[in-house]
């Protein structure tokens, strides 16, 4: 069985092609510059071939990633017949959907509709589907995997903030939590890799890249996560400014004059690593600066690494106790400088990283803590597409 995920962004759509009998990647690609120009990137069998195509809209895209996919020298399928199904990346679904969904009229209708939560990523998300649907016809099922459904098992007490009450009634304000997929996936292949059953099992799972967050993962449920009502909150990130007291951000407003769409570029896009070291937005540049004595990166890299040990004390206190912590995404799987540096005297929690396992990244789980300690750490590469895949194989399977 053959599976093709989506992923698509405001103006980008990335695709790979998976083999569900083996869970190989037959072909994956990016259609990038939506709606300005356009320009695909299209990889299969070590290759890759790059070529500009006009992509007026998302359609088009979905278009040539067929023609891509079935023709001319990436040609890696005879026909679009070969593909049992599509998996749709979705960034919010609200309330609504608590798990990953069967794609009707109604569910994109729904999906549009949540534009206000995402505005970024939703109303794209949808365009894609419907494209989808026009490109593929109406007998190839497709299913929406959302980023939020993961962290919809929070109790109550985790997701509300301590605002006026009506607020969550009127505009349903609360934290939703984003990287579900990549948590969820971490968080199941280490307790199926381990052979443990969910139940009475206590994990952080760690997904550090350009965006992060931190995910308390109790009896194999989301008990808590570090971002919030938006992707901003939690931890300091490549250009979001991660939770910051929200009287800075009056504060600010009125000294500098402001606007509400200002405030939120600085907060989203001109924060973070970039904002504190005045240098980059990407984590390798940061450590490299810092070596050579850029007190700034360093201030940076001290700042993300105290803030993930933070969370790591915060949720082993919240669930009671601790199993293992689970390093995940860009960041996360490649520094161990971060990993040792998050870990440093957690001894008393029963945290103990093996320097030199640590230090060799192997690209694959990878257990980096000193045997018989309380707590395992490992590196657990994340594989939100293959989840995704995985998902839209249950689901039309039944
Ligand atoms: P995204 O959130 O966009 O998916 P990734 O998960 O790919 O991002 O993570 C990208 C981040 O990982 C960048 O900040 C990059 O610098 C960082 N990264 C990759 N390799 C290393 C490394 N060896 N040391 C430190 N950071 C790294």
């Amino acid at each position: 069985m053959k599976i093709l995920v989506i992923n698509a962004g405001s103006s980008s759509l990335k695709y790979q092609l998976i083999d569900m009998d083996n869970q190989n990647v037959i072909a994956k690609g990016n259609c990038e510059r939506i709606g300005v120009d356009g320009l695909i990137t299209h990889k299969f069998a070590d290759r890759s071939l790059q070529y500009e195509v006009p992509f007026p809209t998302h359609k088009e895209a979905f278009m040539e990633v067929v023609k891509a996919l079935t023709s001319g020298e990436g040609k890696v399928i005879g026909d679009v017949s070969e593909i049992s199904a599509v998996g749709h990346r979705v960034l919010h679904g609200s309330e609504v959907y608590k798990v990953s969904t069967l794609i009707t009229e109604k569910v994109i209708d729904d999906i549009e509709s949540f534009s206000e939560l995402g505005p970024l990523h939703n109303p794209p998300q949808a365009a894609a589907m419907q494209a989808c649907r026009t490109v593929f016809g109406p007998d190839t099922p497709m299913v929406a995997v959302f980023d939020t459904s993961f962290h919809q098992t929070m109790p109550e007490k985790a997701y509300m903030y301590g605002i006026p009450y009506e607020y969550y009634e009127k505009y349903h304000i609360r934290k939703y939590g984003f990287h579900g997929t990549s948590h969820r996936y971490v968080s199941q292949h280490y307790l199926e890799m381990r052979g443990l059953k969910p139940e009475g099992t206590k994990l952080v799972v760690c997904h550090l890249g350009n965006g992060s967050s931190i995910t308390a993962v109790k009896d194999g449920k989301c008990m808590d996560t570090s971002m919030g009502f938006t992707p901003l909150d939690g931890i300091l990130m490549g250009t979001r400014s991660g939770a910051v007291d929200p009287s800075v951000v009056l504060y600010l407003e009125n000294k500098e004059n402001l606007s509400a769409d200002q405030m939120n570029d600085i907060l989203n896009k001109k924060s973070g690593f970039l904002g504190v070291s005045e240098l980059s937005s990407d984590a390798r540049d940061l450590v490299n600066a810092s070596h050579e004595g850029n007190k700034l990166a360093k201030l940076a890299c001290d700042m993300v690494r105290y803030e993930i040990k933070k969370f790591i004390g915060a949720y082993a206190a919240a669930m009671g106790g601790l199993d293992a912590v689970l390093f995940t995404g860009g960041i996360g799987e490649n520094s161990g400088e971060l990993r040792a540096e998050v870990c440093e005297e957690l001894e008393f929690m029963g945290i103990q990283l093996d320097e030199k396992e640590n230090d060799y990244n192997t690209g694959s789980d990878h257990k980096i803590s000193v045997p018989g300690q309380k707590v395992e750490v490992w590196v657990i590469p994340t594989n939100e597409e293959l989840a995704i895949a995985l998902d839209t194989k249950a689901i039309i399977e039944g």
